[in-house]
């Protein structure tokens, strides 16, 4: 194989210069033998993939979770996640919610059960017909969040972007408008794979959460803080080391582990030792591999 120079392009986010960062696979779904390269913006921090393939649908074929056969069987798969919506439930009990990219409707079928009024924008037309009909919430179908958000004559309480945002084209246009749409004092919630893990620091490529070419857009927890502090949010909380994102280091060794050893027993013993030194660590400087974020529009701008 011969390797190639690569010029780093400029930070897709803030223009700012940038150097690379890793090249990687599709290794999760192998929908391609191509590779990808990730740079890192010097000014903003953001890990962004350059080039963005122009038609990102072959990618997602073969990995999507099955759309139920009723709301009772979306209940069911739903009381796995109950604690995702525990974020929102610590600062609002009730009101409008917005789910930006809510897939089958999980999260969004919780937060209605517990007594929110729910809107969805989603990109799949079968999910968005499923969540309209089956669910009983209102979907819009959108392949562009920022723009419907920025249509919407409404505000929210709470605005939820689960594992959304690393896919989007521009998100740090999708994270101005959510604040454009927050009431005073609403909240935004958002969970993303966090770059600056420990598990992407040892594993590299492999890290199952790079999920290239899915995941084209990476915050570290201090690159997100500075876009939601630009876009006047004031941060409440940031974990990565909650149930979530510790679930996310937990599979990204026993992926990685799965993947390099035969002997099913090594390997998980291989993945699980990894996890619990890992964990400890994560522990002492917050570097989970995933990232919780609550950030709150203050209540008057100043
Ligand atoms: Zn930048």
């Amino acid at each position: 194989m011969t390797s190639t120079v690569l010029t780093p392009p400029p930070c897709h986010g803030c223009g700012g210069a940038s150097a690379h960062l890793v090249t990687t696979k599709d290794f999760n779904r192998k929908t391609t033998e191509a590779s990808f390269q990730y740079f890192q913006c010097h000014r903003c921090r953001l890990v962004f993939m350059d080039p963005i393939p122009d038609d990102m649908r072959p990618f997602y074929k073969g990995g999507y979770q099955q759309i139920p056969a009723s709301l009772a069987e979306l209940r069911a798969i739903a009381a796995d996640d109950l604690y995702r919506i525990d974020p929102v439930l610590r600062y609002k009990s009730s009101g409008k919610l917005l789910e930006i990219g809510p897939w089958i409707g999980a999260f969004s079928c919780n937060a209605k059960d517990a007594g929110f009024d729910v809107t969805a924008i989603e990109i799949d037309q079968n999910c968005v017909n499923f969540l309209n009909d089956c669910v009983g919430i209102r979907a819009l179908q959108s392949s562009n969040p920022s723009s419907t958000m920025a249509e919407l004559q409404e505000s929210f309480d709470a605005i939820a972007l689960g594992h959304c945002l690393e896919h989007l084209p521009e998100p740090w246009l999708v994270i101005q408008r959510a604040a454009e749409r927050l009431a005073p004092g609403g909240i935004l919630l958002i969970t993303i794979p966090n770059i600056k893990s420990n598990e992407f620091a040892f594993l590299g490529a492999a890290w199952r959460h790079l999920d290239a070419p899915r995941h084209i857009y990476f915050y570290p927890p201090d690159s997100l803080r500075q876009l939601a502090r630009s876009c006047g949010l004031e941060e409440v909380e940031l974990t990565t080391t909650d149930r979530l994102s510790l679930l996310l280091s937990r599979e990204a060794w026993h992926y990685w582990a799965v993947a390099r050893f035969r002997l099913k027993y090594l390997r998980g013993a291989i993945g699980r030792l990894g996890f619990l030194i890992s964990r400890r660590k994560a522990l002492r400087d917050n570097s989970g591999s995933g990232i919780t974020a609550v950030f709150r529009r203050p209540v008057s701008r100043g």
